[in-house]
C-alpha cells in the first residue's frame, strides 16, 4: 500500500485549485460537499465555476496562479490539463506548503483522490493507486446501490441518540440494537419521513431494554393458504408482538404485512440463499434470535403441522432451552377442498381421508397405493405436480377406476385461484398442458361439486340428490 488512506478534516481549510475547465468542474463538484473554503485561479473559467463563485460557493480569481497563492491551503489540486502550467502551479503550490495533486498525473501528486460514496457523515472512499479505475468504479456503483439512500440521515439521528443508547448492556445487546436501526426500523421509520425517525428510536430502544429482562419465544404459526382472511385471531397477535418474523416462501405479502411494523423480516426461501434456505440455517437462525430475548414468529404456511418439518425446528429449540408454542392453521387442503364445495369425508363415502405429499426427501414418495385404488377413496397431496404421472402410473397399477375424479386447485383461497377438474385417466397429460406455476393441491376422489353434472357414471338418483344438495 503506497497511497494510506485517510480523512481529511476541512473545517475551517482552505483548498486551492489551479483551472477552469473540464477537469476543474468534476473535482470542484467533489471538493464542494466539504465544508472547505475553496479558490480557484482560472483565467477562462467555465461559466458554471463563475456561477458557484456568485452564489458564494467558492472563489474565483480570474489570472493565474502567483507565488503565495496556495498560503495555509491544506490541499491543492493541478487542474489546468497542461503539463508545464500543471507543474508551475504545482511548484508553487509545494513551496507555499500545500499537499499537491496534479489531476491525471499519478507520479507527480502526493495525493490522490478516491471514489466516494457519499452518505454523509458515512464516507466510503475507493482506492486503486491507479491500477484500475474500471474496478473502482464497479465497487463505487455495487455500494451506492446497497446503502439505502437514507443511510446520512439515518447516521446523523444515531450519533445524538448514542447517549441514550448507552442504557444497553455494552457487547451483544448494543451492537444487536444499532444493526436493528440502521437495516430496519430506521429505513422502514424514514418511508414515513426523517421526523418519524427518532421516536422509531425510542420505541426501538424501550424493546431492546425489554428484550434484555425477557425471555426469548418461539411461535409456531401458521399463516394458512394464503388469504389473510383465514389467518386465525392468535397468528394476528402473535405477528403483532413479533420483533423478528422467519418466513417461507409461500407466505403471501398481504399477510407480511400484518407483522408488527418494527419486526426484522427474514426470509428464508429466497433465491439469495440458493434454491431454499437449508433446514440447518433456518434452525440455527430460530434458535440464535430466541436465545437473544426476541419474541420470534416462524410462519409456516397453512398448518405448521402438516408438511412443514415442525418436529425438527421443535427439537433445535427445546434443546436451546427455548420456550415455544404452537398456533394451528388452515391447511392447503381445508381451503382447497372449500374451494370446490365439497367436503374431505362423506358419511357412506369415505369415512377417512389421507394426506399425501408427492415427493419427499428421497424422491417420489410411496405410499399404500393399493389401498387408494379402492373406490370411494378420497387423497388430498401435497407437492403433486412434479409426481403426477408417478401418482398416476401407481393407482392404474393397481386398478383404480380410471374414471375416479382429480382435481387440481391451484392457489387454493387467493384471488388467482384456479382449480382443474379431470379423471386419473387423464391426470397427465391434462395437469402439465394446464402449466400452473403456483403451488397446488391434488385431490383424489373428488370433483368440484358443479361438475358432478357432467360426470356420467354417476347414477341418476345420486347425482340429483347431490345437485339438491349443492342448491
Ligand atoms: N404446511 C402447508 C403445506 C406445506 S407443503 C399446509 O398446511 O398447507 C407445500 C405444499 O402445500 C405445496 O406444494 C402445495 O401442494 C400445498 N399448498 C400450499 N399452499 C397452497 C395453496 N394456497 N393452494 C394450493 N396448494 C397449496
Amino acid at each position: 500500500m503506497n497511497h494510506f488512506p485517510i480523512f481529511l478534516n476541512t473545517a475551517g481549510r482552505r483548498i486551492v485549485l489551479s483551472g477552469g475547465g473540464d477537469a476543474a468542474l468534476a473535482k470542484l463538484r467533489l471538493l464542494m460537499k466539504t465544508t472547505a473554503h475553496i479558490t480557484v485561479f482560472a483565467v477562462h473559467a467555465d461559466d458554471q465555476i463563475k456561477a458557484w463563485d456568485a452564489d458564494g460557493k467558492l472563489r474565483l480569481i480570474d489570472r493565474a496562479m502567483e507565488p503565495g497563492d496556495a498560503m495555509c491551503a491544506a490541499l491543492f489540486y493541478a487542474a489546468d490539463e497542461d503539463e508545464a502550467e500543471d507543474k508551475r502551479t504545482a511548484a508553487i503550490a509545494h513551496a507555499d506548503g500545500a499537499l499537491v495533486n496534479i489531476v491525471d498525473n499519478l507520479a507527480d501528486s502526493q495525493f490522490i483522490t478516491p471514489a466516494i460514496v457519499d452518505r454523509d457523515p458515512v464516507t466510503v472512499a475507493i482506492g486503486t493507486e491507479g491500477a484500475a479505475p474500471v474496478l473502482a468504479r464497479a465497487i463505487k456503483a455495487d455500494l451506492e446501490e446497497r446503502l439505502p439512500t437514507s443511510l446520512g440521515t439515518l447516521a446523523r439521528i444515531g450519533k445524538v441518540f448514542r447517549k441514550a443508547a448507552d442504557a444497553l448492556p455494552f457487547g451483544r445487546p448494543r451492537r444487536d440494537f444499532w444493526r436493528d436501526y440502521y437495516f430496519n426500523a430506521g429505513p422502514k421509520a424514514m418511508s414515513d419521513g426523517e421526523e418519524a425517525v427518532q421516536p422509531a428510536l425510542d420505541d426501538l430502544l424501550a424493546d431492546h431494554l425489554m428484550r434484555e429482562t425477557r425471555k426469548g419465544h418461539v411461535s409456531f404459526v401458521g399463516a394458512g393458504p394464503g388469504d389473510p382472511e383465514l389467518l386465525t385471531l392468535k397468528a394476528r397477535k402473535a405477528l403483532d408482538e413479533a420483533d423478528v418474523v422467519i418466513y417461507d416462501r409461500l407466505i403471501s405479502k398481504e399477510i407480511l404485512e400484518l407483522a408488527r411494523r418494527e419486526a426484522t423480516m427474514i426470509d428464508v426461501g429466497k433465491e439469495a440463499f440458493g434454491p431454499s434456505t437449508p433446514q440447518e440455517v433456518i434452525n440455527e437462525l430460530i434458535v440464535e434470535h430466541g436465545l437473544k430475548g426476541a419474541q420470534v414468529v416462524r410462519l409456516k404456511s397453512g398448518d405448521a403441522t402438516v408438511f412443514g418439518r415442525l418436529d425438527e425446528e421443535i427439537e433445535a429449540v427445546t434443546e436451546a432451552g427455548v420456550d415455544y408454542h404452537i398456533v394451528p392453521g388452515i391447511t392447503a387442503a381445508s381451503a382447497a377442498v372449500a374451494s370446490i364445495g365439497q367436503s374431505l369425508t362423506r358419511r357412506g363415502r369415505n369415512s377417512s381421508v389421507r394426506f399425501l405429499t408427492g415427493h419427499d426427501t428421497r424422491g417420489f414418495a410411496d405410499h399404500d397405493w393399493k389401498a387408494l385404488a379402492q373406490p370411494g377413496e378420497v387423497a388430498a397431496i401435497y407437492m403433486g405436480k412434479k409426481s403426477a404421472r408417478f401418482i398416476q402410473g401407481r393407482l392404474m397399477m393397481h386398478g383404480i377406476d380410471p374414471s375416479t375424479p382429480v382435481t387440481f386447485v391451484e392457489n387454493a383461497s387467493r384471488a388467482d385461484q384456479q382449480v382443474l377438474s379431470t379423471t386419473v385417466a387423464e391426470m397427465e397429460p391434462t395437469l402439465t398442458e394446464a402449466g400452473l406455476g403456483g403451488p397446488a393441491l391434488t385431490f383424489i376422489g373428488l370433483a368440484p361439486r358443479a361438475a358432478l353434472a357432467a360426470i356420467p357414471e354417476i347414477p341418476l338418483p345420486q347425482m340429483q340428490e347431490q345437485i339438491q344438495e349443492a342448491h
